[in-house]
């Protein structure tokens, strides 16, 4: 067999993240942390140390297709602090992973361990590629190799990684076993996520939904609206949109439209989400699903619904958008959907938002019992797992507000301040070596 490289992407430029293009997810999390950093009074000299990363890989992806061709993928592993503990954050496949992202998303992982006091740091991977592409045979000698080039970074004391956008439980069982075959025995307790016969944790499939839901009912609740009355509309359809959809259907809420990247649907009256997870079981997307309307991904945006939860890119709620959202309530599924510019706008509609940085926190808890459980090769049950959630993200959210509404704060900057207090305060206690 010949085996031919048809595929060269240009290496991506490593331009310092101090100027990140405007509107990109560094820029949104720069200037989030900027804000943060004012309020708290920090100098310059902090300041930069809390928004520069620590770490940094850049990494090499070759894959040898299952047509014998090969191709190359770029792969990054960024910790961004680690004062608090071992770097802990997801692994994302997409073909628009570039370092400012995975820079801007270690940044966030940072802010939300401290806000709901985990005892670690954060961390964000990511390989450039579009996974639909692939066969799971590719998929894996892609993850593995990845795995293998970042090596020296990971590890159950270092760098813990779990899925994000594009991976899931089977990708973290390849990394799972390429890390353990590499260092001789088994090491569960380098990734979370990771499929149950291998030490993954109950209730983690579905943790970051559960947290939403959590938190969205806590934000309800200080205005007086019960859960069973709202409708909510979700963009995005994957791991987290979707078992999100299910909870709030669940807990009687009217889940009203839901999308993903191929389109949207809406159902005035409530989508049977039990009968759409199904649809989408087969055909791979809600686009199509019986007795529902289209709705575009922008049109979502804008319904009249009482809850809007961003659970796919960053980025989608900006100033061409936000201003149209007639949601009372955002709450940030997926990690940056909303720009500086299109929080300003939700801002001034009385729109509130419940940040990503808490409200998405779900997922990153129940990793903590999974690398817990993993650690003591001790397992608890769903019950335990499902109280210890709710008591979290309750707790977390109870500290953000209280701090809000006695400073004047939005819930985000809230949840920030306590967040980069807790990690700058780290790190002035250990003081700085040498
Ligand atoms: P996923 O890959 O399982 O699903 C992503 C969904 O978004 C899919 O339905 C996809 O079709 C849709 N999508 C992709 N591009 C889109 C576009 N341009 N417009 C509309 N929809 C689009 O990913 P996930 O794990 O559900 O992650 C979603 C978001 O939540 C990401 O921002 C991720 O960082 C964040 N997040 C995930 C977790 C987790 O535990 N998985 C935890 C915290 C935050």
């Amino acid at each position: 067999m010949t085996t031919t490289t048809t595929s060269v992407p240009p290496a991506p430029s490593f331009a310092p993240s101090d100027t990140p293009e405007e509107g990109s997810a560094l820029a949104t999390a720069h200037a989030q942390l900027a804000t943060a950093a004012e309020i708290l009074g920090y100098d310059e000299g902090l300041h930069r140390m809390l928004a520069t990363p620590r770490r940094e890989i850049h990494v090499a992806v070759p894959l040898r297709r299952d047509t014998g061709e090969t191709v190359l993928f770029h792969g990054f592993r960024v910790q961004h602090n680690v004062s608090l503990g071992p770097g802990k954050g997801g692994l994302r496949y997409h073909p628009s992973v570039d370092v400012d992202e995975v820079r801007a998303l270690a940044m966030w992982m940072t802010w939300k361990c401290a806000v709901v006091n985990l005892p670690y740091g954060g961390a964000k991977g990511g390989v450039a590629i579009d996974p639909r592409g692939y066969s799971q045979s590719e998929l894996e000698r892609v993850t593995r190799r990845y795995t293998s080039e970042i090596m020296p970074m990971i590890g159950p004391d270092t760098d813990i990684m779990a899925p994000d956008m594009g991976t899931d439980a089977q990708t973290m069982a390849w990394v799972m076993d390429t890390y353990s075959v590499n260092r001789g025995y088994t090491i569960p307790a380098v990734v979370t996520g990771k499929p149950l016969a291998v030490g993954g944790s109950l209730g983690r499939g579905t943790a970051t939904s559960a947290g939403i839901v959590h938190v969205t009912s806590a934000a309800l609740a200080e205005a007086g609206v019960p859960l069973a009355k709202v409708s909510v509309a979700i963009q995005g359809f994957g791991k987290v949109g979707s078992h999100a959809a299910e909870i709030f259907a669940a807990r009687g809420a009217r889940v009203v439209a839901v999308s993903d990247q191929y389109g949207g649907i809406r159902a005035d009256d409530g989508l049977d989400v039990p009968r759409l997870m199904e649809h989408v079981q087969r055909t791979g997307s809600v686009v199509g699903f019986d007795g529902a309307d289209p709705v575009s991904n922008t049109e979502l945006l804008a319904l009249d619904v009482d809850v809007l939860v961003p659970a796919a890119i960053e980025g989608v709620l900006d100033e061409t958008t936000a201003g149209s959202v007639k949601a009372r309530w955002v709450v940030e599924g997926a990690n940056g959907p909303t720009t500086a510019a299109g929080d300003a706008l939700l801002a001034k509609n009385d729109v509130t938002v419940v940040p990503d940085v808490l409200a998405n926190a779900g997922g990153v808890v129940v990793s903590y019992f999974e690398w817990v459980q993993a650690n003591q090769t001790y397992w608890w049950t769903e019950q335990e797992i499902a109280d210890k959630l709710e008591h979290r993200m309750t707790t977390a959210y109870a500290e953000v507000s209280a701090l809000a509404k006695r400073e004047g704060l939005s819930l985000r900057d809230a949840a920030l301040v306590i967040g980069v207090k807790r990690v700058a305060e780290a790190h002035q206690i250990r003081g700085l070596y040498p």
